[in-house]
């Protein structure tokens, strides 16, 4: 069924406030497998309200309209939309009393005039109890066309949504929609879009989208189907086709596992400990690691070797190599790595040097170029990247990229065992 979203206000015409119901409730009717087509926002106006609702109505069977059915002048939406449909406009009484009732444990001794309005409703629409305001929500179907208002306010709008909207658009369409995620470490959106292009192109049930997150790209599979068994049906071959396709830059395929728990548990299950010798990172790296529940178990103490002197105390840089290749080199990453490993006494390490900017750029040595060392069981290798953006944005690549080599380095080991 095809949905279309009507939002009335000319307060979102002017920008004035941001139009989150519409965010809302597309995701919401997503999620319910409707598609939707169009949305539109139109001001406090009849004529162009009445013209949006003959539009949206021509093309799609589903017209859920926001804001407008307050007590002031302005609010015409359920005027307009009744006269549309062609529907008398009724009392109804038991509006009325919840408007009593809920005047009665107001500031109000009077309940002013206009708030009546709130209780006129058109003749033979569903009305929606309002729990939180007075405007009630109201369902007319007419010719196989349904029209549903809304009150703008999202305090009143969620809840109503949820509790009564949500399960009534449910109930008009019997597909499910279920998703997965393929999450691809250190990758750019195009670059994912490249190799997998003929997939998206030529699939439509399942459908794949790419949504760009820093460092890293998640694939989204979605399918429609009579349940969600037969969505995974549906979906497997394709998730294993882009797993294929990426090999080892799969990070996972669990929707809420990130980097560091794939990391940790990397490690834990191959009772593993590892270390940091940090530089610009400022032991970010470190910090991430012990957001995961667990990482007692594999982090014992990491260094935050920010000074030359430091690089050289705790993670046993030589003088020689700092002063021949400077502290932002292949060297000395190389040399933090397995000298943080080796104070530690620790299987792998994460070394990170570099210039995070704004300030201490030159020509060889440009801001954003870090190089970060990876230390596993006696081996180590050093990358270098030369990372986009500002400060912080260097160094939150810099924590991605040296987690991520290192969740590749153990990969690699694994397979040179086997
Ligand atoms: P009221 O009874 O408050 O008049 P209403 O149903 O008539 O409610 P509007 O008058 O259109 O709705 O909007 C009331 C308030 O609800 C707005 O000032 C705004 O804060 C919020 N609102 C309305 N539409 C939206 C929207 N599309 N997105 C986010 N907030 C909205
Ligand atoms: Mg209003």
């Amino acid at each position: 069924m095809i949905v279309e979203l009507v939002s009335v206000g000319t307060e979102i015409l002017l920008g004035n406030i941001v139009n989150t119901n519409a965010a809302y409730l597309a995701t919401k009717c997503a999620a319910l497998g409707l598609s939707m087509y169009n949305q539109s926002v139109v001001g406090d106006n009849e004529e162009r309200l009445d013209n949006t609702i003959k539009q949206a109505l021509s093309r799609s069977d589903i017209v859920i309209i926001t804001g407008g059915l307050g007590p002031t002048q302005d609010d015409l939406t359920k005027e307009t939309a009744a006269r549309h449909m062609g529907f008398r406009l009724v009392e109804d009484m038991h509006t009325r009393k919840k408007i009593e009732e809920f005047f009665k444990d107001s500031i109000y001794t009077e309940i002013p005039e206009n708030n009546w309005k709130q209780a006129i409703v058109p003749e033979g629409a569903t009305v929606i109890d309002n729990n939180n305001g007075m405007a009630p929500g109201l369902i007319m179907e007419k010719n196989s066309k349904i029209l549903i208002m809304l009150p703008g306010p999202p305090n009143e709008l969620y809840p109503m949504f949820e509790h009564d909207i949500y399960p009534y658009l449910a109930s008009l369409n019997n597909e499910t929609i279920y998703s997965e995620t393929v999450k691809i470490a250190a990758f750019g959106e195009s670059q994912v879009e490249d190799r997998i292009i003929d997939l998206i192109d030529s699939q439509t049930n399942p459908t794949i989208a790419t949504y760009a997150k820093t460092s890293e790209v998640h694939i989204r599979i979605t399918a429609k189907n009579d349940s969600e068994e037969d969505c995974k049906r549906i979906i497997e071959p394709v998730k294993n086709e882009i797993i294929s396709r990426f090999g080892e830059d799969v990070l996972t395929c669990n929707e809420k596992e990130t980097l560091e728990e794939c990391l940790v548990n990397m490690l834990k299950e191959r009772h593993y400990t590892v270390t940091t010798a940090e530089s610009c990172t400022g032991g970010k790296i470190a910090s991430n690691i012990v957001n995961v529940s667990g990482a007692s178990s594999v982090l014992n103490s990491a260094f935050v070797t920010y000074s030359a002197e430091a690089k050289m105390e705790f993670a046993h840089v030589e003088k020689e190599t700092i002063d021949k290749y400077t502290v932002v080199s292949e060297q000395t990453a190389y040399e933090m790595a397995k000298g943080a490993a080796e104070t530690a006494h620790s299987n792998a390490a994460m070394s990170v040097t570099g210039i995070a900017g704004p300030l201490g750029g030159t020509k060889e040595q440009p801001v954003g170029l870090v190089y970060i060392g990876c230390y596993l069981n006696g081996k180590v290798s050093v990358a270098r990247y030369v990372f986009k953006g500002n400060r912080e944005k260097v160094r939150e690549q810099a924590v991605y990229h040296a987690m991520n080599n290192l969740r590749k380095m153990i990969i690699s080991e694994d397979s040179s065992k086997n």
